[in-house]
């Protein structure tokens, strides 16, 4: 057995369908978001705007959140010492949980290592659980959704995104008395949708499913105290399990659920991804717990991203320029083609300092390659200006499709 030539070819079949991922190495500058030193294959560097961040709000340079890590690296060290169940629950992370708790008005939270490994971890634990269950997921859920629902080894029906009517068709085929639980998500990150989150609690209490969501992209960004979409639509207390990140809007890193207490005892009893694992540093469990109750009580950052988003969705869309709308912070254009996705980032990149990851097959379906661009309360003017007129400049230049403005 040639191993080497196996890699070889493994990695030679993402080079031949165009979807081998390079990694640009940067560092962003505390105080400075969203620019931050490009650090080139050569060696040189070049000063760039991150257009493509997650750290949705700038949480990461955030003075309560620094000076809560601070802190707790000051007080107890590095890391936690161990898993949670030997030495490794600490009061920091005690702490962040009953401030998770409390943001989704649920009995309990639990933390994972990311949010990643809890889609994993709650998921594939939930068959045990419950046997015979039948986990009914949209077909756009992320891939730690779609990971934990395999490692579960339960039966399961994919629905059509966002379509209920089709979610109502895969219900009536199921037993009447069978166990059942729909995953989903409030906030679909590559298009910037939102699930149906009313219509898919009515049918789940209709034929008595239990209901997971994916709040990910939302969490810190909606609702009056960042709980998410389901808080802002007055949702929360009908879903039975919430999933969040820490990693995204508030900045820092880790996953988690809120859920019922009793639930909560049972994933954290079950799931080896909760179990045999070293839990999060204090200094981060004390950072995430900083942000988490920062943006409880202030909107004022949520707010700016907003109008931000919107500023920018105008302005392109005034140029004419082939964005998906659906009223999010998440502003995707449309490309349609992976290789002129690389080269309009590349260009964006090189000549403009602009950086914005080219998303293509298989984070989003073939013939749907884009750039999505994620503005936040630290993409002022000057940012948005210079990311436009580069914008303007590449579609002229590259000669690409803008809708018919007279239309
Ligand atoms: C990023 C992402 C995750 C994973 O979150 P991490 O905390 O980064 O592991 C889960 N679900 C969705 C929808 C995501 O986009």
């Amino acid at each position: 057995m040639d191993y080497s030539a196996k890699i070889d070819e493994s990695l030679q079949r993402l080079h031949d369908e165009g979807r081998y991922r390079t990694f640009i190495d940067i560092e962003r500058r505390k105080g400075a978001f969203p620019h931050a030193i490009w650090r080139k294959p050569d060696g040189s560097e070049q000063e760039i705007t991150v257009w493509c961040g997650n750290d949705y709000l700038g949480m990461g340079q955030h003075p309560h959140v620094l000076e809560a890590m601070h802190d707790a690296l000051r007080a107890t060290g590095a890391g936690s010492g161990g898993t949670r169940n030997i030495s490794g629950t600490t009061v920091y992370h005690k702490a962040l949980e009953s401030e998770l708790a409390d943001l989704h008005q649920k009995e309990a939270a639990l933390i994972f290592t990311s949010a990643y490994i809890a889609n994993d971890a709650t998921l594939s634990t939930l068959p045990l659980l419950f046997p015979g269950l039948t986990i009914l997921s949209d077909e756009l859920n992320h891939a730690s959704m779609i990971q934990g629902i395999r490692h579960g080894n339960c039966a399961k029906k994919i629905w059509r995104h966002n379509d209920v009517a089709h979610l109502r068709e895969l219900l009536e085929e199921l037993d009447k008395d069978a166990p059942k639980l729909i995953a989903f998500e409030s906030i679909y990150s590559m298009d910037g949708d939102f699930g149906p989150i009313e219509e898919v609690l009515d049918l789940a209490e209709e034929f008595n499913a239990l209901t997971y969501i994916d709040e990910v992209h939302a969490v810190g960004m909606y609702g009056t105290h960042g709980a998410g979409v389901a808080e802002r639509d007055g949702l929360m207390d009908r879903i039975d399990i919430i999933n969040g990140t820490l990693g995204k809007a508030y900045g820092v890193h880790g996953g988690y659920i809120a859920t019922s207490a009793k639930m909560a005892d049972a994933i954290r009893s079950y799931a080896p991804g909760f179990i045999f694992t070293t839990s999060l540093p204090p200094a981060v469990a004390a950072g995430a717990a900083a942000s988490v109750k920062h943006l409880k009580t202030d909107p004022h950052l949520r707010e700016l991203q907003q109008t931000h988003a919107r500023i920018l969705k105008d302005r392109l869309k005034a140029m004419g320029l082939p964005i998906t709308d659906h009223g999010s912070h998440i502003v995707p254009v449309h490309v349609g083609d992976p290789v002129k996705c690389k080269m309009l980032s590349d260009l964006l990149l090189e000549n403009y300092g602009i950086y914005v990851q080219p998303i293509n097959f298989p984070t989003v379906p073939r013939g749907t390659e884009r750039l999505r661009f994620t503005p936040s309360p630290v993409h002022g003017p000057e940012e948005m200006d210079k990311l436009v007129h580069a914008l303007d400049d590449l579609w002229s230049q590259c000669a690409l499709n803008r809708a018919d403005l007279t239309g």
